[in-house]
């Protein structure tokens, strides 16, 4: 090789050398700016890491605090729901000691009747007399203190009997009755009249339909000439017996005295009504009999039958019913009638009550 062949190599060489040189040079560079850019994105992608981090926690705060809201929320309605609830009748009562079993029927009652209880403090027998028949508010500490004494007898005997005084002895504390009732008037052993009552407008009745000296209230008599001819065309004579429509209260002393006299105080009381007990001094009260047969008991004529299933559409109650007599206060008086309008006779005909037990619920029980 000559020297310049060998320079011209040289040449050659340190040029290649030098581009070699270069050439790594900017691969250096390039690999470098990949570098810093894997760098550049390892960094974006920590970040992009934290990031996702940082929102997962923010999503589980939230959710955290969604549910403790909930919690929160269903408690403040359960504690609404609870504070209402107390305020209710239901609860009241459970919390009176009454069972739900008895709150049920309780819940239906008048309103009136609820407010009482909640006001009383619980009783086991409280809610069996308020609904027993007839029960009256007013009268509940006289039943409570009957039951005491009677505790087998049913709570709507116990009703109807203080309702009609019978939680006292026949004619102790009794009061004069009150006249203005008219044919209403109560006439027994607690409810007097005085001793110079006389009804203003007596008249005799027709002898057509009565035996000798019979007078009654217009009102009455004209209601039982309808019912004698009504009675008629069924074919059954009814008339007033002798003596046995209005009646004095000198005259009914008489009478009860020869009882008294004749049989004793108890006896005369259960079939005679003392002076200003009776019911025939009010003059609208009469015997009747069937004029074809007087000779069987009235009871068992087909008169009675007439009358127990009519007399009530002319205004006339049966006054003293067979099994009443606890209540009224007289043996059973199959034809005593008393007149008291077609509209409270026709009521104590379907409620099948006594004229005491009428009077007591619907007439001073209405008044308060
Ligand atoms: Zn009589």
């Amino acid at each position: 090789m000559s020297e310049d062949n060998r320079n011209v190599t040289e040449t050659e060489n340190s040029e290649s050398k030098k581009s070699v040189k270069e050439m790594l040079g900017s691969a250096k560079e390039k690999a470098d700016a990949v570098k810093d850019k894997a760098n550049t994105a390892k960094k974006k992608a920590i970040m992009i890491g934290r990031l996702i981090k940082k929102n997962r926690r923010v999503q589980i705060f939230l959710v955290v605090v969604l549910i403790l809201l909930i919690v929160l929320l269903s408690l403040v309605v359960k504690g609404v729901k609870t504070i209402k609830y107390h305020g209710t009748e239901e609860y009241k009562l459970l919390s009176k000691g009454y069972t739900e079993d008895e709150v049920k029927v309780i819940l239906t009652m008048t309103d009136e009747q609820k407010r009482f209880l909640l006001s009383h403090e619980y009783n086991e027998s409280l809610d069996d007399f308020v609904r027993a028949p007839y029960f009256m508010l007013s009268k509940l500490d006289s039943y409570l203190t009957y039951k005491k004494a009677y505790p087998t007898t049913p709570y709507s005997t116990i009703v109807a009997y203080v309702n009609t005084n019978r939680d006292r002895e026949f004619y102790v504390d009794t009061v004069e009755t009150d006249v203005s009732k008219g044919e209403l008037m109560m006439v027994n052993k607690y409810y007097l009249l005085p001793a110079s009552y006389e009804p203003a407008d007596l008249q005799s009745v027709p002898a057509t339909y009565a035996y000798d000296g019979v007078k009654l209230s217009k009102i009455a008599l004209d209601a039982f000439v309808n019912l004698c001819v009504d009675a008629k065309k069924a074919g059954y004579t009814i008339v007033a017996s002798g003596r046995n429509g209005y009646r004095t209260n000198e005259k009914q002393s008489e009478l009860w005295n020869d009882w008294k006299d004749e049989k004793g105080i108890d006896y005369a009381d259960q079939v005679a009504a003392r002076p200003g007990a009776s019911d025939h001094q009010t003059g609208f009260a009469l015997n009747v009999v069937d004029f074809d047969d007087n000779l069987t008991s009235f009871d068992k004529t087909g008169a009675y039958k007439w009358m127990k299933a009519h007399a009530h559409e002319y205004g006339f109650i049966q006054r003293y019913p067979n099994g009443k007599s606890e209540i009224t206060g007289f043996a059973f008086e199959p034809g005593h009638y008393r007149y008291v309008g077609v509209e409270v006779a026709t009521a104590i005909h379907e409620l099948d009550i006594t004229f005491e037990e009428y009077y007591a619920f619907y007439i001073e029980g209405a008044i308060k």
